[in-house]
Formats: structure tokens, sequence, C-alpha cells
């Protein structure tokens, strides 16, 4: 476990109203909206980890940074003042650690304490809770539970064995536990990947490297973006920070949107576009009709960001190449290509992805029945068909996580508080609808979706089963639809 000690830990009650587990963007935004919203509730966050910050606090390897800006990957309630719209991990950690603090949510927080089963009673409408901690194992009981345990595994990424591996005279890292003695510096580094973190990492580490080479199988769009939001910092300068915030979030929901409309309703135009743009910023070094060409449409997986085009200018400036070719195995001397010839390295980077975990690892149990959550059917995107009382908090792909988030954590105080004016002890959502027909979780193609299907939950043909992946109409339905309709919607309260 990487991290610091975050002083104090909070102490084990026996019984919790609510029940937080994970202490990255969405358990916090849950926090801090359960109590404010629903100041009557007892919470307690329970975090496997010992820090706050998820995902901000696990990955650290060099460049680790945002792919979505952060005004929008930001929390509604506290302002990003920082200077960068694409900012570096240790600032969104900061960020995340500090908006814990400012609201006295990290008093709340017991670390290194690891969920491992829930069984729900219908009897007490209660969830008994038991895990481990620092004191061995616990069990405690809650009204709800918001999993906010993001949705890969933390210990592990997916790593596929390559053929030769253990020949290689080098050092093989994956990104997800980069080394804190790892020293780059005047090695030839080959990258293997095209998601986010090889895009992240290349110019990252070309910056101090003898040579790195970006190897991939297949291409990804990659979007050059400023790092710093230029009408952003002008509104920054005129307007208190609360308000320039706002507005900033407000332009950045709206172009987000109209670019992934756009890229859905005309893909053809839209990728011949970011190709282009992509060959104009790398000049001839490399042909992007090979390299940044991919067989699928824009958005069908996340597009990559380059801030201030950094991933263009190292292959441009040459300190950079890409190779767009299958691994036939690893050498002593570097990794030898299907193709023939072969890539010299000192170090090799598997930013071969994520792999997926759902729901923390945690079992569940419904009055002693085990349940699973794959191939569940879930409720607008965040409560299991036919299990009481449980939210899970998973953000937009096409979009920053934290709109998400944050609209999650309001819908699940809603609930709270209609289940008080109403005086019922549960909500579970319930499909009698025949003619509803399934369809995946997320029609993403991204690898690690597609390895992971079979893990995920499923979703609907129509609405409240169907994930619409649009801000805006979640903000309609989630903050502001009535939740008496939603009682004949699939939502049943009862006493
Ligand atoms: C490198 C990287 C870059 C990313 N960049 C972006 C981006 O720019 N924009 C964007 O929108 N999204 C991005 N994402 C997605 C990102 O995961 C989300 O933005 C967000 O950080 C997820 O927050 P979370 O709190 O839901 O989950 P996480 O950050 O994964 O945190 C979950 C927490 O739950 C804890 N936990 C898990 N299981 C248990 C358990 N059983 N018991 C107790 N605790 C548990 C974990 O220890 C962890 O601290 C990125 C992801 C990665 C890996």
């Amino acid at each position: 476990m990487a991290g610091r000690m975050e002083p104090p830990t909070a102490t084990l009650p026996a019984h919790v109203d609510v029940l937080i587990v994970g202490a990255g963007i969405s358990g916090i935004s849950a926090a801090y909206h359960l109590q404010t919203r629903c100041p009557g509730r007892s919470y307690l966050i329970l975090e496997a980890r010992d820090a706050i910050g998820g995902t901000w606090d696990l990955f650290r390897y060099p460049g680790v940074r945002s792919d979505s800006d952060m005004h929008t990957l930001g929390f509604s309630f506290q302002p990003w003042t920082g200077e960068k719209a694409i900012a570096d991990g240790a600032a969104i950690r900061d960020y995340v650690q500090e908006t814990a603090r400012v609201h006295g949510i990290d008093r709340r927080i017991r670390f290194g304490t690891r969920v491992t089963s829930a069984a729900w009673s219908g009897d007490t409408a209660r969830w008994r809770v038991e895990g481990v901690g620092p004191d061995g194992a616990f069990s405690l009981t809650a009204s709800f539970i918001d999993l906010c345990a993001g949705y890969y595994d933390h210990d592990h990424g997916h790593a596929p064995p390559f053929a030769g591996a253990d020949s290689f005279s080098g050092r093989i890292v994956h990104p997800q536990q980069w080394p804190a003695d790892l020293d780059h510096r005047g090695r030839r580094v080959v990258v293997i990947g095209s998601g986010a973190t090889a895009v992240t990492l290349v110019p990252a580490l070309a910056a101090q490297a003898a040579h790195v080479t970006m190897l991939q199988r297949s291409p990804s769009y990659v979007v050059a973006m400023p790092a710093v939001d230029a009408v952003g910092a002008k509104l920054r300068r005129w307007l208190p920070a609360r308000a320039a915030y706002a507005l900033i979030r407000a332009k950045n929901v709206a172009v987000g949107l109209a670019t992934f409309t756009l890229a859905r309703r005309w893909p053809d135009r839209v990728a011949r576009h970011i190709v282009a743009r992509a060959q104009q910023a790398i000049g001839s070094a490399h042909d992007a009709g090979i390299h940044f060409t991919p067989r699928y449409r824009p958005w069908d997986q996340r597009l990559c960001l380059s801030p201030d085009g950094d991933l263009f200018a190292a292959l441009r400036d040459g300190r950079a190449s890409i190779v767009t070719d299958t691994i036939d195995r690893f050498v002593p001397e570097g990794i030898r290509l299907a193709s023939g010839g072969t890539i010299p390295a000192d170090l090799i980077v598997t930013a071969t992805g994520l792999s997926v975990k759902m729901a923390g690892g945690i079992t569940f149990a419904v009055d002693g029945r085990p349940i699973g959550l794959a191939g569940r059917l879930l409720y607008r995107g965040m409560m299991f068909e036919g299990v009481p009382n449980l939210i899970h908090t998973f953000g937009y792909t096409n979009a920053s996580w934290t709109l998400k988030a944050d609209l999650t954590a309001v819908y699940l105080c809603r609930l709270l508080q209609r289940m008080q004016r109403t005086r019922t002890r549960s909500v579970v959502p319930i499909n009698d609808d025949p003619t509803l027909t399934i369809q995946p979780f997320l029609s993403f193609t991204s690898g690690y979706i597609a390895r992971n299907a079979d893990e995920l939950p499923v979703q609907g043909s129509r609405t409240p089963w169907r994930l619409h992946q649009n801000y805006l109409r979640d903000v309609l339905v989630l903050r502001h639809s009535s939740l008496r309709s939603a009682a004949k919607d699939g939502l049943r309260f009862i006493r």
C-alpha cells in the first residue's frame, strides 16, 4: 500500500447510517453531499489504502496527469484553482486531500480498512459488513452502502504474458507499480501500449531518456489540447473564484457534449479531422495514416489527450518514435517484432492497461442468498436490480468521472430524504417489464472493457434501466425529477 498515513483515522462504530466504501474522488464527493444535505445521518468512509485520493494517490509514473479538464474532473462544490486545466497527478491528489480536510471529511475516514463482504437482512433492514483493518477482522452494520470503490483492481494492472520476457536483460515495469528508484535517464525505453497511459508516459520519459519508442499493436485517436484553458484564465482574472469555476465548468460541459455529439453524428469527418491535425503536428517524422488512425470510430473508445501536443512534439523532434506492429517475443537486447527487426531497449514499460474489478471485490448476499453483481441490471446506472439500499458510483466514460459521481451522491441524498419523509426503511429497484431487453453496461470497445465484459453489470433497453451517458439529461433526472414517479417506475420503497 503506497501513500502516507492520514491523521487522524476514524474509529469503527457498531452501526452507521451510510457506509461509503473508498476515499477517492467519488467517496469524498459522496461524503460532502451527505453531510450537507442529510446532516442527521451518520456516515463513515472505509478506505483500504492509507491515504485519500484513490487513483490519484496510487499512480506514480512519470508525467501522470488527468486526461480530462480539471474544471469538470473537479468537485462541483470545491473550485479547482490550479493554473493548468490538464493537471499533474500530484496536484489532483493534493486537491482531493485538501477538499476532504477543508470540509472535515478526513476525520470520518478509517484508513487501511478493506471491506470484504456485505450481507443484507430484510428483517432488520441493515447490511452486516465485514472486512479487515489495522486491528484485524471487523464487523459493523449499515443501513445503506455507497460503493465508491472505483472500477479496477488497485493491486494489479493488466499484464499479458510476453514470450521471452525472462530473457530480457533490462528491467520491465508496469505503470501501476512504478518503482520509486527507477532511473530512466539516458536509457533506451520502449513503452508498449497506445492508451492514455502510453500517451502520457512517452513525452514525459522522452525528456530525459536516450530515446523512447511507443510500440502499439493498434493506434488510438490522439488530440492536442492546451494545458492551460485561455478563456478560463481570463475568467479567473475577472471573476471571484467560485463564479469563474462555475462558468468554466459549464463551458467545458457544453464543449464536451458538443464534440461528443459531433463525433457520433459525423464519425468519418471527425476522424479525418483528428488524423489531419495529428499529421500536421508531427510533420513528416511519421505517417499519421498508419500510427494515429484507429480501426474504430471516435469515442468508441475514450479519446487520448496530449496537453500542448507534447506527444507530437516528442515525435517531431526525434526524442521519441512510434511503431505500429505486433510483438513476436522479448529478446535479451529488446523486443523482436512480428514483421522482423528488433527494437533495442534497456527498459520496457508495459502500459497494457487496467484489470477491471467491480464493487471493490466485495461479496454480497441478500437474505441469506449470495448474489453476484456481474450481469445484474442497473437502475439509472447506479442501483442493482433486486438489491436494497445499495448505490454504486460509476462516472462517465465520455466526460469527466466526477460529473456523474456528484450527481450519484445527490441522488443518494434525495433517496434518503424521501425514505425519512415516507418512514420507509429500504429502497430496491425491481424490473417488472418483461419486454425490456438487456444490453452491455458500456458500449465502449476499450481493451479493459472488452476483456472484462462478463464481470460488469448490464443495462436495459429503456429508461430507467438505460445508461444515457449524458450529463444534462442526468442533471434533470437525478437532481430534479420526482421520486414519487420513480416509485412507479422501478423503485420500491419498503417500510
Ligand atoms: C491513470 C488514470 C487517469 C485517469 N484520468 C481520468 C481523467 O482525466 N478524467 C476522468 O474522468 N477519469 C479519469 N480516470 C478514471 C478515474 O479512475 C476517475 O476519474 C476517478 O479518479 C475515480 O474515482 P473513484 O473515487 O470512483 O475511484 P478510485 O479512484 O479508484 O478510488 C477507489 C477507492 O476505493 C478504495 N477501495 C476499493 N475497494 C475497497 C474495499 N473493498 N474496501 C475499502 N476500500 C476500497 C480504493 O483503495 C480507492 O482508494 C483515470 C484513471 C486512471 C487509472
